[in-house]
């Protein structure tokens, strides 16, 4: 399997080097290889090449069957014109790959229950919630936009729209994990006020057809909003469009209380898909060996798991994962009493022990 390497900025190149050392590790114990390019993207690209990201970058995406990005970003290039910030790069990299899905697990590992800013009757009930988020249709690409002024008084506004293509793939991306997970889908809109949801819901609908074997219920926002923080536990997957998985996303992540343990995939129709974990570039404690890799080493599993349909493979990396925090081994970030305060090189090395 090819597999080519983002490590961005910040703490990127760090993490991303001990998700390399496990994928590896794994490749030896199950006989599996792994061939790795390496490209520029974010800061780093900017840095070089003057742009976010350069065509080279995209080639070799291409001509991998999955990406493992680090992050990007950082202060540096946030006074550069928005055209050619780093950000610009991510976006310009999903879109060139037609990555139309990003799945999100918001998992609590039992060891870090601690962590979790839900009450503990709440937590003991598990927090083990998969959020699909539509990525490129939607509000934040709809037109017509625009702001300007009339009567003297500016204004602004963008179009929330989507066509029963974009509806249809991205339910099936769920209602495909819901297979693969405990078999039941949430289906978030605000279907009570706004046109563009009622369509959203009924093609859900139309398309669970198909999936006779997977439960669907539907929720409005607000309510999903709310459920999230109230009782978590209810759900398996949840599927929704850009701008509610936006938020919806972050805060199934941000209940966990540990945005270093969590990874993503960005998915399209077909390989490759991106892999990388929900947090920034962490700027604060770049090139310091601070930084927590397991979100990135997490995002490997997913790849093992989704795009090269490794599960036992998938199942090593997470285990291990489990099996250090077991140890008692914490980065900065998960710290808590009576644990031993590690570095990002210790922490993927026990990782590889426990491998
Ligand atoms: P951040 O996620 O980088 O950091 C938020 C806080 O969490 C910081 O205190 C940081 O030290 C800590 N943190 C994050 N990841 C950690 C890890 N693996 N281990 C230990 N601690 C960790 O978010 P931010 O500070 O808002 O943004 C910093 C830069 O990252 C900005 O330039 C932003 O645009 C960029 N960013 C990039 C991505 C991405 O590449 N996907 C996502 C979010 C933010």
């Amino acid at each position: 399997m090819k597999i080519c390497v983002l490590a961005g900025d910040g703490i990127g190149p760090e993490i991303v080097a001990q998700a390399i050392k496990v994928l590896d590790k794994v490749g030896e114990k199950f006989g599996r290889t792994f061939e790795y390019s390496e490209a520029l993207i974010g800061g780093a690209a900017i840095d070089a090449t003057g742009g976010p990201l350069p065509e080279e970058t995209v080639e070799k995406c291409k001509a991998a069957d999955a990406v493992l990005l680090g992050a990007v970003g950082g202060p540096q290039w946030d006074t550069l014109d928005p055209a050619i910030r780093p950000e610009k790069g991510l976006l310009g990299i999903r879109k060139a790959l037609g990555l139309f899905a990003n799945v999100r697990p918001a998992t609590l590992f039992p060891q870090l229950k601690d962590a979790c800013y839900l009450r503990p009757d709440i937590v003991e009930k598990g927090l083990d919630v998969m959020v699909v988020r539509e990525l490129t249709g939607g509000i934040y690409f709809g037109e017509p936009r625009a702001d300007g002024e009339k009567d003297g008084q500016r204004y602004g506004f963008n179009t929330m729209v989507y066509y029963e293509k974009e509806i249809r793939r991205i339910a099936k991306v769920a209602f495909e994990a819901a297979r693969k997970r405990n078999g039941r889908v949430c289906s978030v809109d605000k279907a009570n006020v706004l046109d563009v949801s009622r369509v959203w819901r009924e093609i859900v609908i139309d398309e669970h057809k198909n999936y006779p074997d997977v439960e669907l219920e539907h929720l409005y926002v607000d309510n999903a909003a709310m459920q999230l923080v109230r009782d978590p536990s209810q759900f398996d997957v949840i599927v929704t469009g850009n701008l509610f998985g936006d938020i919806l996303s972050d805060e199934a992540a941000a209940i966990t209380g540990s945005i270093g343990m969590l990874p993503s995939a960005s998915l399209g129709a077909s390989n490759p898909g991106i892999f990388e974990p929900i947090h920034g570039s962490a700027p604060d404690i770049a090139g310091q060996d601070k930084a927590n890799p397991l979100a990135t080493i997490l995002s490997v599993a997913m790849m093992l798991r989704h795009s090269f349909d490794m599960a036992a493979e998938a199942d090593c990396i997470e285990n291990a994962v489990q099996a250090t925090l077991e140890k008692g081994l914490r980065t900065g970030d998960i710290m808590a009493e009576g644990c031993k305060l590690v570095g990002c090189t210790e922490m993927g090395e026990a990782v590889l022990a426990a491998i």
